[in-house]
């Protein structure tokens, strides 16, 4: 077995669509002229790829899983986790996570779940919940705050569950909810013993900060108190092998977004921060290659994540999406230049399809290329939804990336003699 080789999964975050009329019948990625990615396509082997299985809509952080080899139907139990993750915390299996905004209420009503989007002062509102909350009965609390009104709470002890209903209503407006365990519970006495505690954080986290003197300031001038903390999303932290344990690659991850950051560090990969990287359409896609073709040299693996696509799709903005996918294309056009070829395999996908005509995640098929090392090229000449179901790799599941990779790679472990 090869150990000199190298592999790269490049994502164009929910690239795949669906054809719009306004576009002639063809697909934002048809549409937009993106010569690199073309010629992956043209000069490597292609396919299609359900990130899940076929009809899914995935969400980002369970398509990275998949692809990454990690089966979310086993391995998935709620996002927090991964929030927890990203934010710092030292999340241990059996923990249950949430993510969670400072918030402004007024008796039971939500006015603001984000504060007004604090952005000082959250520092010393934490420290008040870590000197008043520290256990609610035999659970440790732990609190971190991350930028302006965000923040991750994680409850450690023995016997809860994530399979409780939410405290943040996700609207303005209305009262915020006590938690109840979930109807159908696997484990009812472990998410009522949850819901209770959390309900108690909540209670006292809003004791703790409605008259501190952080927003005593706010009031005075005007802002909505951060005078609460509400939990959302509940997870159950599991278990998950290490990447390089389970691969046998050394491994580093290059993304935008804080969730699949959080899956990273929790994959223990070597999570790469690259400055002008925004997670908006105005990142700097060109130093996000860099970063990649850097990370080569000391890592055996890379997964690189561009955001922007999947937020055109989600405005349904068609012109937005294309702009995106121009900039994906111009990252992967740096990866042409500079990556050694004979040693390297660069896999490109999207995580899932955002059509701007659905404004979500749909369970579409994505277009997948394999360019480089050990690549069997096809008679596919574009990159695309339709000019990829013709390709040599067929359709194969987000659980079979690594695998194809590997195997392209000339890392893959022979079964049987
Ligand atoms: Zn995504
Ligand atoms: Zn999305």
């Amino acid at each position: 077995m090869r150990k000199d080789t190298k592999g790269v999964i490049f994502i164009g975050d929910g690239m795949g669509g669906r054809p719009m009329a306004e576009l002639d019948g063809t697909t934002t990625l048809e549409a937009q002229d993106t010569p690199a990615l073309d010629r992956m396509a043209r000069e490597g082997a292609c396919g299609l790829m359900d990130p899940i299985a076929p009809g899914i809509p995935a969400g980002s952080d369970t398509a990275h899983m998949a692809i990454l080899g990690y089966d979310p139907h086993r391995y998935y139990r709620g996002r927090g986790p991964f929030e927890a993750k990203g934010v710092g915390i030292d999340v241990m299996p059996g923990d249950v996570a949430f993510r969670c905004n400072f918030s402004t209420v007024e008796g039971r009503k939500v006015v603001d779940r984000r504060a007004g989007r604090i952005k000082e002062g959250t520092d010393q509102l934490t420290a008040a919940i870590h000197e008043q909350i520290p256990t609610i009965e035999d659970v440790e609390i732990i609190f971190e705050p991350s930028v302006e009104h965000r923040a991750a709470l994680v409850l450690r002890g023995p016997g809860l569950s994530h399979e409780i209903t939410e405290v943040d209503p996700h609207d303005p407006g209305v009262d915020y909810l006590e938690s109840r365990p979930e109807e159908g519970a696997e484990d009812p006495e472990g998410a009522a013993k949850t819901a209770r505690i959390l309900n108690e954080f909540v209670r006292r986290a809003h004791e703790a900060l409605d008259d501190h003197p952080v927003n005593e300031q706010r009031r005075e001038a005007g802002e909505p108190p951060a005078n609460i903390v509400l939990p959302r999303g509940a997870g159950t932290a599991v278990d998950l092998q290490p990447l390089h344990e389970r691969y046998g690659l050394s491994a580093a991850m290059i993304v935008e977004v804080d969730l699949v950051r959080g899956l990273g560090q929790y994959l223990d990969m070597d999570v790469i921060h690259v400055d002008g990287a925004t997670g908006g359409q105005d990142t700097d896609e060109i130093a996000i290659a860099r970063a990649v073709v850097a990370a080569l040299e000391s890592h055996d693996f890379v997964l690189a994540n561009i955001k922007c696509p999947d937020l055109g799709g989600h405005d349904g903005d068609c012109r937005a999406k294309m702009e995106a996918i121009a900039k994906v294309d111009r990252a992967v056009a740096h990866l042409l230049d500079n990556v050694d070829f004979s040693r390297t395999t660069v896999m490109i996908t999207a995580d899932h399809c955002t059509p701007c005509s659905v404004q979500d995640h749909s369970g579409d098929a994505v277009p997948i290329a394999f360019y480089g090392r050990g690549v069997r090229p096809d008679d596919v000449d574009s990159y695309g939804e339709r000019a990829c179901a013709t390709g040599i790799m067929g359709h194969l599941r987000g659980m079979e990336i690594m695998d194809a990779l590997t195997n392209m790679m000339g890392r893959a472990e022979k079964f049987g003699a």
